[in-house]
């Protein structure tokens, strides 16, 4: 069994902050964050050894937010991060974290975007300030009383800042900062430097580490496979197709994300339900009857939920999200392979939890192989595979029983036995695709197999049907620029004018602010300033091009 954690509310975290948390959907607090938030609420020096994926921005992000006073219009709470990207990205989840908190604003402060509308923000009272050393030191260089007010200070990914080569402009932001400041560090690794670091700036530090206990799951055939975050449900679709499960249960981080891949399971004709922890328990001892004698095949649940379930009929694990830690890995694929019988575990990777994935397999001792996306063909035998297994049992009878009403039906219509059949066969089969072309069309995602070529025209970017392995780098962007994506390309009608023309049109910014374009036949590219791009892409919602509707997404390629 995992540790209990306890709850959000237990562990003191304003009522206003657990609110917003309650609504992303958050059930119970990470290990890192069940032990960081008591110390930092508490107001403590804290070194924390945790790497992404851990839940560790919100670890810092919850008590930080629930000890600043939103009505002081001053910066209160500086992040530092090593990058833009994690600069946005915490920035991101302090906003999601502050919705309930009225009055209180977060800046992203980071080099590549102009200065002018970052110090606007520092000087219009934004509370959090989330920076990239670099350039928060240019900030200083123009006015050095930027962080007289901070209280709390982070350093993310201290390890990261270092390697970066961020130490001399830490000890000018350490030196522009209050002492009476709380210091808080995060750090996967603690090499020499970072301790000296602690040594000469944190007060008597409280550390925090999740211990990693090596762990054997030795029956338990472990895969994994690198998806991105918004193709997670169509890869599950497709894994189901040619798995052969007997029970399944799928993990996943939040109660809204078991509802909608149960809904999506059972749209598919799945017998599938939702664990989390808003089911009552008695509905939840109903859910676990029904997945041990059959009723149902397979459950998506939170941790919280699927903990201590006991099903010998659970052949497969499917880990959605990514657990928190090895520990929390090793639980839940321990659901499977019970009593002695064989399991197979199945992780879903993205991009950006790659090192966790190598974090597991150190801890666990185990290589987890990587494996693709099964492709049409694939996923076509295993349709043909299932029917032959259905129909081969009931042919020995089925002749007694129905071979004269066979006879009649085929004179009575007028066609041949084999013309008969094969309306039969569309019917049980419900229309399902059941030859390559169909199934070809029907896939939303392809698998690596893709000849080279076909890659390269089509820009190196993630195929339009799923491409998972060797993309050829982007193109670089330039700074401050990041890359926007629509479903709509050439087979569409569209131009690169038509879409130049309606974001110049519907969105009001500038020419120069947009950068290359990509029309490529199922799909475009284009680039657009990072900063204000909410804001724009929030204009371009209900936009037409070519009477479809243009539906702009930023396209994250890491
Ligand atoms: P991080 O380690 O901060 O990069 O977080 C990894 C991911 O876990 C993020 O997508 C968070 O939204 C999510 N997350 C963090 N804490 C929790 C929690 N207590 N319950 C569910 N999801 C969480």
């Amino acid at each position: 069994m995992t540790q209990e954690l306890g709850t959000f509310a237990a562990l003191g975290i304003h009522p206003n902050v657990l609110a917003a948390i309650t609504a992303v959907g958050y059930e119970e607090p990470s290990p890192i964050q069940a032990q960081s938030i008591p110390v930092i609420l508490a107001g403590h020096d804290m070194i924390g050894q945790a790497q992404t994926g851990t839940g560790k921005t919100a670890a810092f992000a919850l008590p930080i937010l629930s000890r600043i006073d939103p009505a002081k219009r001053e910066p209160q709470a500086l992040i530092l991060a090593p990058t833009r990207e994690l600069a946005l990205q915490v920035a991101t989840a302090f906003e999601t974290y502050a919705k309930q908190m009225p009055g209180l604003n977060v800046v992203a402060v980071y080099g590549g975007a102009p200065m002018g509308p970052q110090l606007k923000a520092l000087r219009q009272g934004a509370q959090v300030i989330v920076a990239t050393p670099g350039r928060l030191c240019d900030h200083l260089r123009r006015d050095d009383k930027v962080l007289a007010t901070v209280q709390q200070l982070v350093l993310d990914e201290a390890d990261e800042m270092l390697k970066l080569g961020f130490m001399d402009d830490l000890e000018v932001i350490f030196e522009a900062l209050p002492e009476s400041r709380q210091s808080v560090l995060f750090s996967a690794t603690l090499p020499p430097s970072i301790r000296s670091i602690a040594e000469r700036h944190l007060r008597n530090p409280q550390h925090v580490k999740i211990a990693a206990k090596t762990q054997t799951v030795a029956r338990i055939e472990q895969a994994h496979l690198m998806v991105h975050a918004d193709q997670k449900t169509a890869a599950v679709l497709r894994l189901l197709e040619v798995e052969e499960f007997d029970a399944l249960i799928a993990f996943v981080r939040t109660k809204q994300a078991t509802l909608d891949l149960a809904s999506a399971l059972e749209a598919k004709g799945y017998k599938a339900a939702a664990l989390n922890g808003d089911i009552a328990q008695n509905q939840r001892e109903r859910v676990i009857e029904s997945l041990k004698d059959g009723r149902l095949d397979i459950v998506v649940a939170t941790d919280v939920a699927a903990r201590g379930i006991d099903v010998p009929r659970i052949t497969h694990v499917f880990n959605v999200d990514m657990p928190y830690d090895p520990e929390s890995y090793v639980h839940r694929i321990g659901r499977t392979g019970r009593a002695g019988r064989d399991g197979r575990a199945l992780l879903l990777v993205t991009p950006r939890e790659r090192r966790m994935l190598q974090v597991i397999e150190r801890v666990t001792g185990q290589k987890v192989a990587e494996v693709r996306l099964p492709n049409a063909q694939q996923v076509l035998d295993a349709r043909i595979k299932k029917l032959t297994n259905s129909l081969s049992p009931l042919v020995a009878d089925a002749d007694a029983k129905y071979g004269d009403l066979l006879d009649r039906l085929v004179t009575d219509i007028g066609c041949t036995p084999r013309a008969l059949a094969a309306a039969l066969l569309q019917r049980a089969t419900n229309g399902q695709a059941l030859n390559l072309a169909d199934v070809e069309r029907e896939q939303p995602l392809v698998p690596s197999a893709q000849p080279r070529e076909r890659r390269e025209r089509d820009g190196g970017e993630r195929s339009e049907r799923g491409e998972y392995r060797e993309r050829r780098a982007p193109m670089p962007l330039a700074e401050g620029r990041v890359r926007c994506r629509t479903a709509l390309g050439t087979r569409d009608g569209i131009a690169a004018k038509n879409l130049l023309g309606a974001i110049l049109n519907e969105g009001g910014i500038a020419r120069e602010a947009i950068g290359r374009i990509q029309i490529r036949e199922t799909f475009s590219l284009i680039e657009l300033p990072e900063e204000g791009l909410e804001r724009l892409l929030g204009k371009l919602k209900d936009t037409r091009v070519a009477g479809k509707q243009l539906k702009l997404r930023r396209y994250r390629e890491d």
